[in-house]
């Protein structure tokens, strides 16, 4: 078989959920009261969105082979992803086998060093190599889980991130994840309210239902070794991404300070093997949480995972749906996975990226049988409803 060349990669946004699942609208949870690294100013506390958590929006990705199969990849990247796609990656792209994705990857990231490395670059670049990844399976009639080497399990358990672990529970998710509510600006009096918030919860759930706080970069390392001390009476599972992601010394030193037998997990805002690097060598957590469509794909995710296996530390990559559960099917080290909550008052189970993506498989019963992700690629479509702007084209 002849492989096919990559005619043509095209960059488009669209507004209002999708990849960019900050961007809802009025009222859902996700942009409720959320401890951030901004709360230390009144003017930007109540809401994520009040300092422009949404402003990036979705980029898609489209790569059209020589025989006409079109792969595709969702991020958060939005129009400075749309630009950096159409005028400097498209070169390594269009030409290349279908099956370069690990050369075009490399000639990705090493022109893009003097502005890139992490952020919104990698998110593109991630972008990018999804779309890679689901062409191939297209053009193999496999599913990427295949091509990562095939399941070690017959279904994904999941727990759910979301303002409800209690409803979770109901829908037979194994933990629940909730987003903390204040932060060192409220001082004692915030991280009062934020145990009484997880006592509520455990009683409502009972002792053997896991709960977990999401800090979301928003603490500092004495405070976060105070939540987590006040938080063992209640059972806290993990804490997550306690302290800003730069702060791998403060991660090695809140790992040796939480109690015994509490998590600490982090990693979804940090990109590429070395980024990983850091946390792993430096004993930073018990569980890595990378963003495939954040730390550089697939293609890194895989590289990513190999280098925590060697650390004995878990691999629980954040949300991202079916380009997540791929990966999460084919690794031992990857034991459950994230589901995020998007109903506005984490009431029901809806596809993350609804309405953006159409054949999205959703847990049942906190669950999901691996013969649920057999269709070809990534096994989802864009829904030819949603308006695809081209910022840019090349
Ligand atoms: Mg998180």
């Amino acid at each position: 078989m002849s492989m096919p060349t990559i005619k043509q990669i095209r960059a488009y946004t669209v507004r209002g959920g999708g990849a960019d699942y900050h961007d809802q609208g009025e009222g859902h949870w996700i942009d409720s009261q959320i401890s951030t690294p901004m709360s230390k100013y009144p003017d930007y506390r109540m809401t994520r969105r009040s300092f422009g958590l949404n402003v990036l929006g979705t980029l898609v990705v489209e790569v059209e082979a020589s025989d006409g199969t079109v792969g595709f990849g969702v991020t958060t990247a939005g129009e400075i992803g749309a630009f950096i796609v159409e005028k400097h990656l498209a070169r390594f792209v269009e030409g290349q086998r279908v099956t370069d994705i690990e050369k075009i990857w490399d000639q990705m990231f090493h022109a893009t060093l003097f502005y890139g490395r992490k952020g919104v670059v990698l998110n593109t670049i991630s972008g990018v190599d999804l779309a890679l990844w689901d062409l191939l399976g297209k053009i193999r009639d496999e599913p990427v889980h295949a091509l990562l080497g095939g399941p070690v399990r017959d279904e994904l358990q999941f727990y759910a991130t979301g303002a409800r672990p209690d409803l979770a529970q109901k829908m037979g998710f194994i933990g629940g994840k909730m987003p903390l509510k204040h932060g060192p600006a409220e001082g004692d009096a915030g991280l009062e309210k934020n145990l009484a918030q997880l006592a509520d919860m455990r009683e409502r759930v009972g002792d053997d239902f896991w709960l977990m706080f999401d800090c979301w970069m928003s603490l500092d390392l004495d405070y976060a070794t105070r939540l987590a001390q006040g938080a063992k009476a209640h059972g806290l599972k993990w804490i997550e991404e306690a302290l800003p992601p730069d702060d791998y010394w403060g991660y090695a030193a809140l790992k040796k300070s939480v109690p015994a037998g509490m998590l600490v997990t982090t990693g979804e805002h940090e990109a590429t093997r070395w980024g990983f690097r850091m946390l792993l060598e430096m004993g930073c957590c018990d569980i890595i949480q990378p963003d495939v469509g954040w730390c550089g794909g697939v293609t890194e995710l895989v590289k990513i995972s190999a280098l925590a296996d060697a650390h004995n530390t878990l691999v629980v990559p954040h949300g991202s749906s079916v380009y997540s559960y791929h990966f999460v099917v084919t690794r031992t080290n990857s034991p459950f996975a994230e589901f995020l909550m998007m109903a506005p008052q984490a009431d029901e189970v809806v596809p993350m990226f609804n309405p953006l993506l159409l054949d999205e498989p959703v847990p049942e019963n906190g669950r999901m049988r691996a013969s649920k992700l057999d269709a070809p690629g990534f096994g989802v479509r864009l829904n030819p409803d949603s308006t695809l702007a081209r910022p840019y084209t090349h």
